[in-house]
């Protein structure tokens, strides 16, 4: 692999700029890489690699005129098939969608094309985000690059997939309950969900629309600090879009001090069910950050207890809604419209073939939760926990400018071992889904590989609303503390290993 794939955005800009190397050359060496890795890993549903190169080649073309450029034009991303982007299919990993080319940008997609980023494609990912392990896209699994027998997380598993086989430097993903930061800590890569309403669900897939929440994905904070300066900001086509200014991310990834920080581990998220190997990594970080100068101090938030149980009643409720949009008239797939069924069966029909396993259950959950009888005592309660859980947190950032806790209970799992036991599979979201529930902002940052198995371990920090600034201040200290104490990135060791040799590590 040459040194070019495993090189950071930051520091790509910097090459870009003084014409050290092209958007071209970058652009076609990602997609010899996706060539080269991508039957392995199948992170991509869809790459359009002569659509790649000419936007490419338009930066290129800005910058040979003196043209005043943003910081990664020119760079390569993968954006996670959830976006809408014209010219392109969005899938949301469903086969009812199948074939949809939509008919407009979302705003992200927008800011990311405005911004000169290159788009190399769209990736897998759980159909309509619903999973943790990209088994339930209605297409294929990803692979996890460290072990491609073990998922990559999900649903965002193809965005995290493309950044750690070094398809790609930058990626886009959207959390609803951890589908940023769970890929990531499975990966070894960085994740952030930003502050709800500070990243614009305009134009993206609807999946449950008061949690889901669009961030960036990378292999380093600062790279991620780039890509959501990029991505942020009011956006007055979303209702829920927050008018605010977007906090210093940047300069904060850039400063990298936690210098006098009080950070504040949750009692609640560990101990029974956590792998031993995740608690050691997550302990031994909390030693480096306390001795950049933190003061560690632990925070308990009894509500979180009831987190898992209060999002999937209010999750599905929400997606029951959402998703009844996909009725076979307005959207990809019809089945049986052949003159001798009614719409209603063709609604059926395409429905029933089109959506899959989990996505019914989701749908038929929040139809249930929601129906007149039980209103009250499921998704009403729900909602009660959801304001005990914001209490909780506003409880502990009074004392505590972050939160921290392991970003999931366990490694990357087998592909397959969790998928006939949803319980299972939902438990990997045990420790992002409150700052869903809430609103707040969080990022996964890696810490290590666990000592029982090899595989990367992340850790989780979680800031109030509109602080996310902070987030990036301790992911970036950690980040460096780490690097110095490995010699290195985590990456460098899946790509210097004999695991990673089909990465093309050894020829640099
Ligand atoms: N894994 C969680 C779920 O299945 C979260 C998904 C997400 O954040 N989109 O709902």
């Amino acid at each position: 692999m040459s040194d070019l794939l495993r090189t950071d955005a930051a520091e790509l800009s910097g090459l870009l700029a003084t014409k050290q190397l092209s958007s071209r050359e970058l652009t076609a060496a990602c997609l010899d890489q996706i060539d080269r890795v991508d039957p392995t890993v199948r992170a991509f549903l869809h790459v359009d690699g002569d659509r790649a190169l000419a936007a490419a080649d338009a930066v290129d073309e800005r910058r040979s005129t003196g043209a005043e450029l943003g910081p990664l034009a020119g760079i390569p991303l993968a954006m996670k098939d959830i976006f809408t982007m014209t010219g392109a299919p969005t899938t949301c990993g469903s086969r009812i969608l199948e074939g949809w080319v939509p008919p407009y940008n979302s705003t992200i997609t927008d800011k990311v094309l405005d911004a000169g980023i290159v788009v190399l494609g769209k990736t897998n990912m759980d159909e309509f985000a619903m999973g943790s392990s990209t088994e339930n896209s209605g297409f294929f699994t990803t692979h996890n690059p460290w072990d491609t027998t073990r998922i990559p997380g999900g649903s965002g598993g193809g965005s995290a997939a493309a950044l750690a086989s070094f398809e790609a430097p930058l990626a886009l993903g959207t959390d609803t309950g951890g589908s940023i930061r769970q890929p990531a800590s499975v990966t070894g890569t960085v994740g952030v969900k930003p502050t709800y309403g500070a990243t614009s669900r305009y134009g993206v897939v609807a999946m449950a629309s008061s949690l889901d929440t669009p961030g960036p994905c990378a292999r380093t904070v600062l790279d991620a600090a780039l890509l959501h300066q990029v991505i942020a900001g009011w956006d007055p086509r979303d209702s829920t879009s927050i008018n605010a200014a977007v906090p210093d991310v940047v300069g904060a990834a850039k400063a990298a001090e936690v210098k006098g920080m009080r950070i504040a581990v949750v009692r609640e998220l560990g101990g029974e069910g956590y792998q031993p190997g995740v608690e050691q990594r997550f302990n031994e970080a909390l030693e480096v950050l306390a001795g950049l100068g933190a003061e560690i101090v632990e925070v308990s938030c009894p509500s979180f207890e009831y987190a898992l149980s209060a999002y999937y009643l209010i999750m599905p409720s929400e997606v029951s809604s959402n998703l009844a949009r996909f009725d076979a008239m307005r959207y990809g797939l019809r089945i049986g419209d052949d003159g001798m069924n009614s719409t209603e069966e063709v609604m059926n029909l395409t429905r029933g073939a089109g959506f899959g396993a989990e996505a019914k259950r989701r749908i038929i959950i929040g139809t249930y939760a929601l129906s007149s009888g039980y209103y009250d005592a499921y998704y009403g309660s729900a909602q009660k926990v959801r304001t005990l859980i914001t209490r909780d947190f506003d409880a502990a950032f009074a004392t505590a400018d972050v939160l921290v806790s392991p970003t999931t209970p366990t490694t990357a799992f087998k592909i397959g071992e969790r998928v006939d036991d949803p319980l299972a599979m939902y438990k990997a979201d045990l420790c992002t889904i409150p700052s869903n529930l809430a609103g707040n902002c969080a990022m996964s940052v890696p810490v290590g590989l666990s000592p029982a198995d090899g595989l990367p371990v992340g850790l989780q920090i979680m800031a109030p609303a509109l602080a996310d600034d902070r987030l990036y201040r301790v992911g970036a200290a950690l980040e460096r503390a780490l690097k110095d104490r490995w010699g290195g990135r985590l990456l460098d060791q899946l790509a210097d290993s004999p695991a990673g040799a089909y990465l093309g590590g050894g020829e640099r």
